[in-house]
């Protein structure tokens, strides 16, 4: 049953979707027929994206996979889990730790669905660890005509099938690999200067780490170290510990935010940031974030540094993140292990979107290359030569779907097709 889109908006409330219908099927056989109909489709998530990533124009339908079985099938044998494609990653997270096993890392919030987050190269922190997308072994799509296409690692289309932007079919399900459950103690450092700082050594401090600043002055505010209990503890001698349970917003109340002070607890209540119990309906804010080869991370902080006084003011808080190399064409992070940096802003575009511009020409220097699901102006042309294997993506979208059905223009001027 169709029902009208709009206004239908975005977690943020930045985009309202301009899909003439949305459709939540409540079968794969009612959603085969849905996508072998309609001469548009786009996928709608949980919605956390910043930009038009999901919408599928004004002729197009949306289709939200949240009245089909939410199921989630742990092969604890084979340490593996099947995830439908509508599932977020806070329900996952607490079904894989039942059965005694983890997944390698997670996003600050646990509210994003798995799927849309692996469209997108969504991505934890920590030197060795990959992308979200780097846990998935094989992915189920209902393509072009409503059948089911399978594409499991081993596939030559494989590393183009995991974050694909949307842009191959629907994901009804995925297979992500799992490792045996482990402990992590967070603990939360206060200010150090950017100021003789050694990068490499901060960020291997920990199984995570996250540099918080606001740019009101130069330096960090705070640092989010995630240590895993089972591997050696290094200390942090830069700056020291918080004395109360800390926001990464200063100023913030913390009580949505993961238990502090160094408690051992399960993996996937102290690598997000904020509580899979605190669900919060929208948001106050806007995002950008910029991947960038690691090496490039200190020159990179200088010079966000030399223009902070642009920056802060439309601000909440910017955050430094490391991500390993992984193999998936369209990933931010593909072939090269990444220093991220995230900027969280206030939620006003138009104050917001200079301020972008700016901060994409002091980064243009570093091959930077934009979060998918964020706010970013880098014009199409310039993204397209950030991505060495965007012509065997544009193959094999045009292979799986040789209408175009699922691109929509965030795809058609990603793939200047
Ligand atoms: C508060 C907040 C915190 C965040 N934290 C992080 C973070 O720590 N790290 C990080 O990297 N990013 C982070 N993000 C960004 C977020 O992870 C991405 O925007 C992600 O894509 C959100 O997933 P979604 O399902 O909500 O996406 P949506 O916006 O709903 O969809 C994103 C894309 O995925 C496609 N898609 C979704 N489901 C399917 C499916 N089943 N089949 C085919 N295509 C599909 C959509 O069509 C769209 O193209 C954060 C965002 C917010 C709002």
């Amino acid at each position: 049953m169709a029902e009208p889109a709009g206004p239908l908006t975005n977690w943020a409330g930045n985009i309202t979707y301009s899909a003439k219908e949305l459709h939540r099927p409540h079968s794969l056989d009612a959603l085969r027929t849905l996508v072998a109909q309609s001469a548009r489709v786009r996928v709608l998530g949980s919605g956390h994206s910043f930009n038009e990533i999901a919408d599928p124009g004004s002729e197009g339908v949306l289709l939200s996979l949240t009245a089909l079985p939410p199921s989630v099938e742990v092969d604890t044998a084979a340490r593996t889990v099947r995830v439908a494609g509508g599932v977020r990653y806070a329900e996952l997270a607490r079904r894989v730790h039942e059965h005694g096993l983890a997944l390698h890392n997670m996003a600050s919030l646990p509210h994003i669905s798995v799927a849309g987050s692996v469209a997108t190269g969504t991505h934890g922190s920590g030197n060795t660890n990959g992308s979200l997308a780097s846990a998935v072994r094989e992915v189920e799509l209902v393509t072009d005509g409503g059948s089911t296409v399978t594409i499991g690692r081993g596939s030559s289309r494989f590393d183009g099938a995991v974050t694909a932007l949307g842009a191959l079919g629907v994901v009804t399900a995925l297979t992500l690999d799992l490792e045996p459950d482990f402990e992590v103690a967070q603990h939360v450092y206060g200010r150090f200067p950017l100021a003789g700082l050694d990068f490499e050594a901060v960020a291997a401090t920990a199984y995570s780490v996250s540099l918080f600043t606001d740019w009101r002055q130069s330096g960090f505010v705070q640092a989010w170290v995630k240590r895993r209990t089972d591997q050696p503890q290094h200390d942090f001698p830069w700056a020291a510990p918080a004395t109360e349970a800390m926001h990464p917003v200063p100023g913030m109340p913390a009580e949505n935010c993961t238990q502090q002070f160094g408690v051992p607890g399960p993996w996937h209540e102290r690598l997000p940031h904020f509580r899979a119990e605190f669900t919060p309906s929208s948001g106050a804010e806007l995002q950008s974030e910029y991947l960038l080869p690691r090496p490039y991370a200190l020159d990179a902080l200088h010079a966000l540094d030399a223009i902070r006084g642009t920056i802060a003011p439309v601000l909440q808080i910017c955050e430094v993140r490391t991500v390993a190399a992984d193999t998936q064409w369209l990933s931010p992070a593909y072939g090269r292990d990444t220093v991220a940096f995230h900027f969280t802003w206030i939620d006003d575009t138009a104050a917001v979107l200079p301020v972008v511009r700016r901060l994409e020409k002091a980064l243009a220097p570093f091959d930077p290359r934009p979060h998918w699901g964020k706010v970013f102006t880098t014009p199409p042309a310039r993204l397209r030569n950030r991505y060495p294997r965007l012509d065997a993506f544009r193959t094999l979208a045009e292979d799986l779907d040789p209408t175009g059905k699922f691109r929509n223009t965030f795809v058609r001027e990603v793939l200047g097709a």
